[in-house]
């Protein structure tokens, strides 16, 4: 079994997934008075002054850690990332036209959903080669009219991401950061948008942050009647994110976890970090004869490391083992079987080492 503190295991979830421990235990023990206020987090008024420390202080630590330029709002929406699949549509398309980058599960989501709203021309897919690679995207035939162009950075089923933004020929770019969100640094001028779910690098489910240039957000008049006050982003723009009850939990979370990162030394750190996390896996599947990973070396995710032996039978011996030796939710997405190892921030290079020497003895033994 794995040798984590408190008993836990070593836990490869998609999302839900692994937080950092020293989080996690700051949120323990400020769980009944939160610092002297008398009360925990979940039991405080969103319009309290300590409530709005809290969420001054998240939104600032994640300005500094990106280096948010100041004409980009943060917000901190509910309804998970799967609500900006709506929402991206509703509030950026003003003719009607957006191109999409059909790169895996999540994108085809995103473009289903954005069907109901307007024109989606699919730019580029990868779809030919089982959304194993990304495609190249230095030359699209973007219409004039596109408002903008759409691509999911990191596929979290598939385990692919981008290396190079795509040219978008002056169209502004919308990047679905979920499963990459502040794993590397990202220079935000480089977008119109970025958004993530935070369940995955940044804290508990339930609320998604956007990064929306100024320029782009619309008054709640200019836009279609039909569009729910909720649904505007200037609605969270004009209300410092408390339009409403916001998920004050997620937001306190997230903010411990931005503390972390400013004190390990930022994305820069963080990265480097991953890159020697992922190599022990990718050098692992490399050699191994029994595990094969699914993705073209160029476009390999540092975040999800989907792999598969020779049978589905195979892929459910392992993961019933890994389960049963402490490694948890190695199971490949349902949509696409095998396995896959999500080895987000939080994740300690040991887990990772401790992952590959269990299925190194589990191949060797098997060949017995
Ligand atoms: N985009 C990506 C890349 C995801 O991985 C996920 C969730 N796994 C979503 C969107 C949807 O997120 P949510 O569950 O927060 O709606």
């Amino acid at each position: 079994r794995c040798l984590m503190k408190y008993d836990r295991i070593y836990n490869f979830s998609a999302g839900p997934s692994i937080l950092p421990e020293e989080v996690l235990e700051s949120v323990r023990d400020n769980l009944m008075n939160y610092e002297g206020s008398g009360m925990c987090v979940m039991e405080m008024s969103h319009r309290s002054k300590v409530f709005q420390k809290i969420i001054d202080e998240a939104e600032q630590d994640l300005r500094d850690l990106m280096n948010i330029p100041d004409n980009y709002k943060v917000l901190f929406i509910q309804g998970g990332a799967t609500l900006q699949f709506a929402m991206i549509p509703m509030n950026l398309m003003k003719n009607g036209v957006a191109c999409y980058i059909d790169t895996g599960a999540w994108s085809s989501k995103a473009i289903k959903e954005a069907k109901k709203y307007g024109e989606v021309i699919v730019a580029a897919s990868s779809k030919d080669k089982n959304y194993s690679y990304i495609p190249d995207c230095s030359d699209l035939d973007i219409p004039d009219d596109a408002d903008y162009v759409y691509i999911c950075e990191n596929e979290t089923i598939h385990g692919v991401t981008w290396q190079k933004l795509p040219n978008t020929k002056g169209k502004i770019l919308v990047s679905d950061q979920s499963s990459m969100f502040l794993s590397k640094p990202c220079n935000v001028s480089d977008y119109g948008m970025i958004y993530g779910g935070v369940q995955k690098n940044i804290g508990p489910a339930g609320m998604v942050i956007c990064i929306v240039r100024e320029d782009l957000i619309r008054d709640a008049s200019e836009l279609p009647v039909w569009v729910p006050t909720y649904c505007a982003y200037s609605t969270h723009a004009n209300n410092g994110s408390m339009y409403n009850t916001p998920n004050c939990w997620s937001i306190y979370v997230c903010g411990q976890v931005f503390k972390y990162l400013k004190r390990i030394g930022g994305l820069e750190v963080m990265n480097q970090r991953n890159i020697d996390k992922a190599k022990v896996m990718y050098d692992f599947l490399d050699q191994s004869k029994m595990f094969n990973g699914t993705v073209d070396k160029e476009f390999r995710s540092l975040m999800n490391i989907p792999f598969v032996t020779e049978s589905a039978e195979l892929d459910a011996e392992v993961v019933a083992a890994t389960k049963a030796a402490g490694f948890d939710n190695l199971k490949g997405h349902k949509s696409v079987g095998g396995l896959r190892a999500s080895i987000y921030n939080a994740m300690p290079k040991e887990g990772v080492e401790a992952l590959v020497r269990f299925l190194s003895e589990f191949e060797a033994n098997y060949k017995k």
